[in-house]
């Protein structure tokens, strides 16, 4: 059976997948402009300021939006379809495209509280996932 791809952290990502790793969800941060960024990048997106400095996010979030992936893209994903791919609105201000876990798909709801956790998929990395907030009704 074919594995999902596994991201490969690398110079700019590196402190994103440590902080995973170690369950804790790292932003990058401004200090020029208290501003949040992701994606990973070089610069401040508000500022253009750098360098930016890592720091743990609260790992606390809203579901924007989301889609249920019925088709197969990735021959890693057979086994997984039908699965969601959501957009989360971090506490932080930032958007993150993640994966809700324990809750079923028609059971998903747009403004849904969110939190993180982190699944081991492999070679010493940890991606952030999300699920509902203990007391959230689906
Ligand atoms: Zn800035």
């Amino acid at each position: 059976m074919t594995q999902k791809p596994i991201p490969i952290p690398d110079e700019i990502s590196g402190p994103f997948f440590d902080g995973t790793r170690d369950g804790r969800l790292m932003l990058q941060h401004c200090f020029a402009c208290d501003g949040w960024s992701f994606p990973v990048r070089e610069r401040c997106p508000h500022c253009f300021a750098a360098p930016l400095q890592w720091r743990a996010a609260s790992g606390k979030g809203t579901l924007y939006t989301f889609a249920i992936m019925h088709q197969v893209m990735n021959p890693g994903f057979a086994g997984a379809t039908p699965y969601n791919v959501c957009q989360i609105d971090l506490a932080e201000g930032v958007r993150m495209i993640s994966n809700v876990v324990g809750v079923p798909n028609a059971d998903l709801r747009i403004g849904m509280d969110l939190e993180v956790m982190f699944d081991d998929v492999g070679d010493n990395v940890r991606v952030p996932k999300f699920r509902a907030v203990a007391g959230e009704k689906p």
